[in-house]
């Protein structure tokens, strides 16, 4: 099964993915996570994407494509994959569509207003990118590997700002673009995380 996770940032993509992930035993490929990763490790690749991420801006196309164009080929993605965070723009869905099928794309609609409040209360693991928001958990550690909790950087409210600019310019046209391939899969993120899965495992009908 290869899906695409649509929405903007704090719609609580990452959290549906690793609970999809778990039950359609599919990967998890995460292009934010894999830029944090790159950052981390001080590599050219990561030193590129530094500045853009930094700025709420999109990292250049050909980079992430070539990025997952790459990640798909790795053993865990031979039962399928779960795409969080990409494609971003028209231009990488139409790369995309040269190398790999989609069955869904699952879209995850929250007003914008309450998009703010989530990403600038939400921290994250260092060690697996788990999120949490600073309302319902007060620990400093992750409570499935342990690791440290931290704010990004690129969920100041500037940033967080750009960063919705640029998801209403670059990636909002996705809908439609999914939408008139009949892929798409409209759910509520404005709900709980257990509900929010849950219309989303019933709208997929596995
Ligand atoms: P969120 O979904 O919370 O906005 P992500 O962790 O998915 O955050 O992405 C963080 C940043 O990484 C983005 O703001 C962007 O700069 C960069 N990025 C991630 N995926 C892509 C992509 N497909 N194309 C271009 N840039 C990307």
């Amino acid at each position: 099964m290869k899906l695409i996770l649509l929405g903007p940032p704090g719609a609580g993509k990452g959290t549906q993915a690793q609970r999809l992930k778990d039950k359609y035993a599919i990967a998890h490929i995460s292009t934010g996570d894999m830029l944090r990763g790159e950052i981390r490790e001080k590599t050219p690749l990561g030193i590129e994407a530094q500045s853009f991420i930094d700025r709420g801006d999109l990292v250049p196309d050909q980079v992430v494509i070539d990025m997952v164009r790459l990640r798909i080929t790795r053993p865990d993605c031979e039962n399928g994959y779960l795409l969080d965070g990409f494609p971003r723009t028209i231009s990488q869905a139409e790369t995309l569509a040269e190398f790999s099928t989609v069955d869904a794309v699952i879209n995850i609609d929250i007003p914008c207003e309450n998009l703010i409040l989530r990403i600038s209360g939400r921290r994250m693991c260092r060690g697996c990118g788990k999120a949490y928001h600073i309302s319902s958990y007060q620990d400093d550690r992750c409570e499935s590997c342990g690791c440290e909790l931290y704010h990004r950087d690129d969920d100041e409210i500037e940033t967080v700002q750009r960063r919705l600019q640029v998801y209403r310019e670059q990636t909002q046209p996705l809908i439609e673009y999914y939408s008139r391939k009949g892929l798409l899969i409209h759910v509520d993120g404005d709900q709980g995380m257990d509900t929010v899965f849950e219309n989303i495992v019933k709208a997929l009908g596995l």
